[in-house]
């Protein structure tokens, strides 16, 4: 049985792997992190978010400083899909996400004998939009 677990990324709870939702790949064991299965691409964050100031005129320019945060995107070495993103300090290990995802997942379907679903599903081959149930609609205003 494989569970949808983000928009890119599912369990197969039999083999427990983490796989590539669009091609398949095996980022290896679902009891550690996908991360190492990854190729991750160390990103200076002036790159992503330039600055709107000028450099030269104001010390705080609204673009994240390079020497304080990095920005490191994670893809899949076979389909080459971007698969998350963080912000983290430079020098930073990968962040542990989705630890101990596996085990909650094997326990909840063992107490209720169904299929375990994550919280929010995503479809990233077809149309990106939710299928778990929660809408996308606009808030009310306020009166
Ligand atoms: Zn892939």
């Amino acid at each position: 049985m494989r569970v949808p677990m983000t928009e890119y990324l599912m369990i197969d709870l039999n083999s427990e792997r983490w796989l590539c939702r669009v091609c398949g790949h095996d980022f290896g064991d679902a009891r550690d992190t996908y991360k190492k299965g990854t190729l991750i691409y160390d990103r200076n964050p002036e790159e992503i978010h330039p600055p709107i100031l000028d450099p030269k005129r104001y010390q705080y320019t609204f673009s994240p400083d390079p020497k304080f945060c990095r920005i490191y995107e994670y893809y899949c070495p076979t389909c080459g899909t971007q698969i998350e993103t963080e912000y983290v300090p430079p020098n930073y290990p990968p962040p542990l996400t989705c630890f101990g995802t596996l085990t909650t997942l094997k326990g909840v379907g063992k107490r209720s004998g169904k299929t375990p679903k994550p919280a929010c599903i995503m479809d990233p081959v077809r149309t990106p939009k939710p299928i778990c149930g929660l809408s996308l609609t606009k808030s009310k205003e306020r009166a």
